[in-house]
């Protein structure tokens, strides 16, 4: 059983929808002699649910439709096909991504939602959500009308007990300043979590840097602008007193890690997104040694070609070959249990007393030899989880 960060064996959890007690399976069996305890099996993992901070479920009907390699160009296939892709998005394929999400053992998500469209879909699902309504908009002629159907939307999902409303600000290069600072005043009175993207790609930095590179031709066909709303400082500025969970962070230098530090700030890591888009990796050995919280995330089906949270950190493992593997890997357990779990201020992440009851069941067929690499070896060897538990609840059973 992983338990904050240690494999303890032959433990066992007593449970209904929270934990009641983790202990030794003797002292479990001796306390609660009337309970029923199920033997697992040798070569059987138990860890907490995991978690997936970041994923857009409008965008899942993608598979062929969007550009990859490069990010603006990916993102100009984003404004001509965004209408194709969402409306192909249908409820049946949304509930398909999170199963998928499910079946690899994320028992809670954030959502970033530009449109609020899925959100009958996630009302059936058993995950938790963190639904991260998101604010784009640039234009100070059409932000008015865009910060009303914002705040709507806000209010919209705040109407179910298994979602927690959220606030996303789409980019620095996107949102004007002005409403920036208008939704983190919302955000700190409703007291919402707030996340961004930041520093995708490289196109990103040079934009905010000085108003040139890829991006100068693209505001200037597409949005009539030929510099940057602000700079990366003064972005960063506007979220000084509110932590954020910073999404991607590909093109971040020593000073905006220090920045990041000193504000309490997170990082969402999207190792796949990152490459398909054509970004450098995320520093991450720098994030670890800096010890800025952060988590590993999917992104979407817009810039991904599975939501398994196991392929995710199988990509990482194989791209961050400056970090040692057997740690790299614990890092990367962490980085979707308790980092990701505390980050969305949620009540699951770890196996202890008073927290949620979700599980997530992984085995290996060969008993392993020593512990140290078990982290790596469950990653490794794992396409899908075996079983996943929800509120104490068996979701998901592998056939
Ligand atoms: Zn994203």
């Amino acid at each position: 059983m992983y338990i904050n960060g240690v494999y303890c064996q032959d433990y066992a959890v007593v449970f209904d929808t929270q934990i009641i007690e983790v202990g030794d399976v003797e002292i479990i069996k001796a306390n609660y002699p009337d309970c029923f305890v199920e033997d697992l099996g040798a070569g059987s993992l138990l860890f907490p649910g995991f978690v997936n901070t970041h994923v857009h479920l409008e965008f899942s009907s993608n598979q062929t439709t969007l550009q990859y390699g490069s990010f603006v160009g990916w993102l100009e296939s984003v404004l001509i096909a965004r209408e194709e892709i969402i409306q192909g998005s249908t409820l049946e394929v949304i509930k398909g991504a999170m199963n998928a999400m499910l079946s690899s053992g994320v028992c809670a998500f954030g959502a970033i939602s530009s449109y609020a469209r899925e959100l009958e879909a996630l009302a059936t699902t058993k995950q938790k959500v963190v639904f991260f309504n998101e604010l784009i908009g640039s234009n100070p002629q059409s932000i008015d009308a865009l910060y009303a159907d914002f705040v709507r939307r806000i209010e919209e999902s705040s109407c179910y007990p298994h979602i927690t409303p959220a606030i996303a600000i789409h980019a620095p290069y996107s949102v004007h300043p002005v409403a920036i600072v208008k939704a983190l005043r919302l955000a700190k009175e409703k007291n919402l979590l707030v996340s961004s993207h930041f520093m995708e790609s490289r196109a990103e930095k040079e934009w905010l840097g000085g108003s040139y590179g890829e991006f100068k031709p693209f505001f200037e066909k597409y949005l009539g602008v030929s510099s940057s709303l602000c700079s990366k400082e003064e972005f960063l500025s506007l979220f000084r007193a509110t932590p954020t969970h910073f999404t991607h962070a590909t093109q971040i230098d020593e000073e905006d890690i220090n920045t990041l530090k000193s504000y309490h700030h997170t990082i969402a890591h999207c190792p796949r997104s990152n490459r398909l888009l054509g970004s450098a990796p995320m520093p991450l050995a720098k994030i670890i040694e800096k010890e800025i919280a952060f988590s590993t995330a999917t992104d979407g089906l817009s810039s991904n070609y599975s939501l398994n949270i196991l392929d995710e950190l199988r990509s990482a493992l194989m791209i961050h070959s400056d970090i040692q593997l057997s740690t790299l890997a614990d890092k990367l357990i962490e980085s979707i249990t308790k980092s990701a779990n505390a980050i969305l201020g949620l009540n699951g992440g770890v196996i202890e007393k008073g927290r949620d009851a979700h599980f997530v069941l992984l085995r290996l067929s060969n008993l392993p030899s020593q512990s140290a690499l078990l982290s790596l070896w469950s990653i490794l060897h794992n396409e899908r989880a075996s079983r996943v538990y929800v509120d104490g609840e068996v979701v998901f059973n592998k056939v």
